[in-house]
């Protein structure tokens, strides 16, 4: 087979929905998306709205208001008014409320897997193991009685002892986007609750079912109302948190363009905000890699969760022998991804979000091959049977130099991975170093050595070994840098405990000549 072949990706079987099931589909009110305040359900103040369509049917599963200042006003009013007594509410109760929601959602697992399929269109096996991660936050977050502990030292002069001690901010706000819909959110609620703060989560309005399901499970764990409210919507409601001066904080994850409006607003209005943005992830294959299993992984990478993950990587730099090696294996795998239905058994890998996404990711291809590039794998004229108005784009892959394109610096998220030459670690370091974005970075390779010099100079915040999603577990933060992340302290584990806390000294004074006085 010829190197530069012009391949397609594979197309899944037609569909096997039975006529029941389509009845029962199109007989189904439509499902008005709902804020959650204060412990009640209610619509939204706003009129007009999103409506979200199945991205593997086309076909309309609900309707998302878009949401209004009053509706975070009346968020953050329910949020402070429970603040006094959840903050008083000793942390080994709190996280009482917090058990019980891990029981929960590993009960309810597979159902709430299944709304994230069929609002964002990831396959069932990827919305289980994005619960999965969901579930781990929560888990760290039981260990606030111990990770929320100060420090203290008698003694800092004759008789003055000194105390840290941490408190919760009051009202924090978290803002999410739609590649994890139930995964995002955990990682903030669980840690900002479990601190004593009380939290509005607003969720990507084009993945808003997923929340309102925690929220009904998070309603069930008996949480005292106002801890956690939803309010749903895009940039207004956004805005209305930005600028309300009782939120104390704000966390956000999504593209860096808004990561950056997010923070300025935040930040100029005096609030705590940490935002996680887009990324160019990179991964290097030395001559010395592991072929078959580097294949495996960086195709597993690339075209997962149809390459909507900000930890995907986009880029493949083959250094000297591995560019003809890796390319010919990556083609071969690539053409064998079954592309459909993320509900449908035997389905690799579902449709991107929307047909806008699947527009601008055609149009990146498109780009890609007049500004040069080789087609390897061309995914754009994938059709998966019983699906004609889904939105896929097959797995792609591009070889070329697109350094002086548009396509090094744009994140492209969606199934498309670039292979670009280089001739030894040194080069593929430094085309690393000039990408604006530093969210992970991967090497392949069977030389310490090699990897050790990639750990140590690479500028980027989660770094690889063999690893094609550098994912951090919970209990390490998520450390993007450059301009995938905008703050100083990042989302999970310790660095959650250190934003969502105020630090607080004291300094006592007890004479010992007092003790004569009892
Ligand atoms: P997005 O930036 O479009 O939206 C994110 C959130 O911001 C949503 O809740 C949305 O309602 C809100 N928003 C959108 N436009 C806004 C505006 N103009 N003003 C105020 N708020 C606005 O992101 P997305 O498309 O939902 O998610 C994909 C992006 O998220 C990718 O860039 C991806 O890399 C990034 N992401 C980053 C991480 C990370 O950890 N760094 C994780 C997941 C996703």
């Amino acid at each position: 087979m010829r190197n530069n072949d012009l391949r397609s990706a594979k197309q899944a079987p037609l569909c096997a929905c039975s006529l029941e099931d389509v009845l029962v589909w199109a007989l189904k009110p439509m499902e008005q998306v709902q804020n959650w305040i204060g412990g009640r359900w209610t619509a939204s103040a706003g009129a007009d709205g999103l409506e979200l369509l199945n991205p593997a049917t086309g076909q309309a599963i609900a309707h998302c208001p878009n949401g209004t200042p009053a509706d975070v006003g009346a968020a953050v009013e329910a949020a402070a008014a429970a603040f006094p007594a959840w903050r008083r509410t000793p942390p080994q109760e709190r996280i009482q409320y917090l058990f019980k929601l891990r029981g929960l959602l590993a009960a309810h697992l597979d159902e709430v897997a299944r709304t994230i399929v069929r609002e964002n269109g990831k396959t069932l096996g990827e919305a289980r193991a994005e619960l999965q991660r969901g579930l781990e936050n929560i888990e760290v977050a039981c260990g606030i009685p111990t990770l929320m502990q100060g420090y203290n030292l008698e003694d800092v002069a004759s008789g003055i002892d000194e105390i840290m001690i941490r408190q919760p901010l009051g009202v924090v706000a978290a803002i999410t986007p739609f590649n994890f819909p139930g995964m995002i959110p955990l990682w903030f609620l669980p840690y900002a609750i479990a601190c004593g703060n009380t939290l509005v989560v607003k969720p990507s309005e084009r993945v808003p079912l997923t929340m309102a399901r925690l929220g009904e499970l998070i309603e069930q764990t008996g949480l005292p109302k106002g801890v956690v409210n939803i309010v749903n919507g895009g940039r207004d409601v956004v805005n209305a948190l930005l600028d309300h001066p009782q939120v104390r904080a704000i966390s956000f994850v999504g593209s860096t363009p808004v990561a950056r409006h997010v923070y300025a607003r935040g930040s100029a209005n005096g609030k705590r905000v940490q935002c996680q943005g887009g990324a160019k992830n990179h991964v290097v294959v030395l001559p010395d890699a592991d072929l078959e299993m580097t294949t495996k992984i960086v195709s597993d990478s690339a075209f997962g969760c149809a390459g909507q993950r900000c930890l995907a990587v986009s880029v493949a730099v083959t250094v000297g022998e591995a560019q003809h090696s890796f390319r010919e294996a990556m083609a071969q795998t690539a053409i064998g991804i079954q592309v459909g239905d993320g509900l449908e058994p035997g389905t690799q890998m579902g449709p991107v979000i929307t047909a806008q996404s699947q527009q601008r990711i055609l149009d990146c291809i498109g780009k890609g091959l007049a500004s040069g590039a080789k087609p390897i794998v061309d995914g754009r004229g994938v059709k998966v049977s019983g699906r004609d108005h889904g939105y896929f784009v097959g797995p792609t892959v591009l070889e070329g130099n697109f350094e002086s394109t548009e396509l090094a610096t744009t994140e492209i998220f969606g199934p498309v991975l670039t292979l670009t030459p280089a001739r030894d670690l040194d080069e593929a370091i430094d085309m690393i170093a000039r990408n604006p974005y530093g969210n992970a970075a991967s090497i392949f390779t069977s030389s310490g050595v090699a990897a050790r010099k990639f750990r140590y100079e690479v500028p980027a915040g989660n770094i690889g070994v063999n690893i094609g999603i550098a994912a951090p577990m919970a209990y390490f933060p998520f450390s993007g840098w450059k301009d995938s992340f905008l703050g100083v302290l990042h989302g999970q584990g310790r660095d959650a405990v250190e934003f969502y806390t105020d630090k607080k000294v004291v300094v006592e004074r007890w004479p010992s000549e007092w003790s004569r006085r009892f």
